[in-house]
């Protein structure tokens, strides 16, 4: 509570059992901070605007193209790239900002640093998501947050509302060396542990499995948590390459925030 008052979060509230009661009768709980101005946004419909403003300002959106090698000759940055036909073209920039999300250590090592040394290596690391019946759903109105764990991988599973009401559960989090996006039936049991402790009205059987994501987290298995790195490299020599390697959940939340500090660095 301390440290989102810091952060500028004006309306937290240490609130106790008998009022978290009073807003979400159906969760068991001694005490917790309520947050009213946390919200939940449409991701897409927010990245169709962003996409319809940066067209707006002369952006040029080139997707299907596949960058698969960066060179650095002084003037620059000359990037190659394979186009939807797979014919190989390159093109010049002056700045380059490296925001590649899971293989952004990749464009990194193409100009010859090691990602290694200097930790940017990404380690993928999976979050599934568990949904709640129908029925049940209405249980819950809010967002509700357990306390974090010690050992943090990300904020533990919580559970969310969806924009159109339906409850979910998640991400949990644990690292692969492949990247596929299912989610496995066998995980509903540590989400049913996770949950059943402050959702006393949940049933093994209302779990379904939902959807996956995969953070790119700088943080190897057993480290302490990183921040997100955003740095233009001039002291590595690279005048110009602005990287964001790491950018994990909340990424989408502080995408605006994170725009303004890289136009801030090339200004
Ligand atoms: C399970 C899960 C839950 C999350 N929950 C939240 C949340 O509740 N709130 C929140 O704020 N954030 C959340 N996040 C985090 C959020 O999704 C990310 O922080 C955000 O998507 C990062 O945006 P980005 O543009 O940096 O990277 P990405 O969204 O990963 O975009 C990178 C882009 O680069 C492209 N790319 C990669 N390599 C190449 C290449 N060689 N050539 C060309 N293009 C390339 C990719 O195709 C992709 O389009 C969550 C993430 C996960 C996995």
């Amino acid at each position: 509570m301390a440290q989102g008052r810091k952060n500028g979060v004006k309306d937290l509230e240490l609130i106790d059992g008998e009022q978290v009661a009073r807003l979400e009768p159906n969760i068991k709980a001694v005490a917790a901070i309520s947050s009213p101005s946390t919200g939940i946004v449409d991701s897409h419909k927010l990245m169709l605007r962003l996409e319809w403003l940066a067209l707006e300002q002369g952006a040029i959106i080139a997707y299907n193209h596949e960058v698969i090698g960066v060179d650095s000759k002084g003037d620059g940055y000359y990037v190659t790239y394979r186009n939807p036909a797979g014919q190989h073209e390159s093109i010049h920039c002056r700045w380059l900002i490296n925001c590649a999300g899971l293989n952004s250590d990749q464009i990194v090592s193409f100009l010859g640093i090691n990602v290694d040394d200097i930790g940017y290596r990404i380690y993928p690391c999976k979050g599934e998501y568990f949904s709640v019946s129908n029925t049940k759903s209405a249980f819950v109105s809010r967002l509700i947050y357990p306390p974090p764990l010690k050992e943090l991988k990300g904020l533990g599973i919580h559970a969310t509302k969806t924009l159109d009401g339906r409850l979910r559960f998640g991400p949990n989090a644990f690292y692969v060396k492949t990247l596929d996006y299912d989610v496995n039936e066998d995980h509903a049991q540590e989400f049913y542990d996770a949950v059943n402790t402050y959702l006393p009205f949940l049933n093994y059987s209302d779990l379904h499995p939902d959807m996956a994501g995969i953070r790119p987290k700088i943080q190897a298995p057993g480290d302490a948590i990183c921040d997100f790195i955003v740095c233009h490299e001039v002291d590595r020599g690279f005048e110009g390459l602005i990287n964001l390697i790491g950018i994990e959940s909340p990424g989408l939340t502080s995408s605006l925030a994170l725009a303004e500090m890289v136009k801030s660095l090339i200004h």
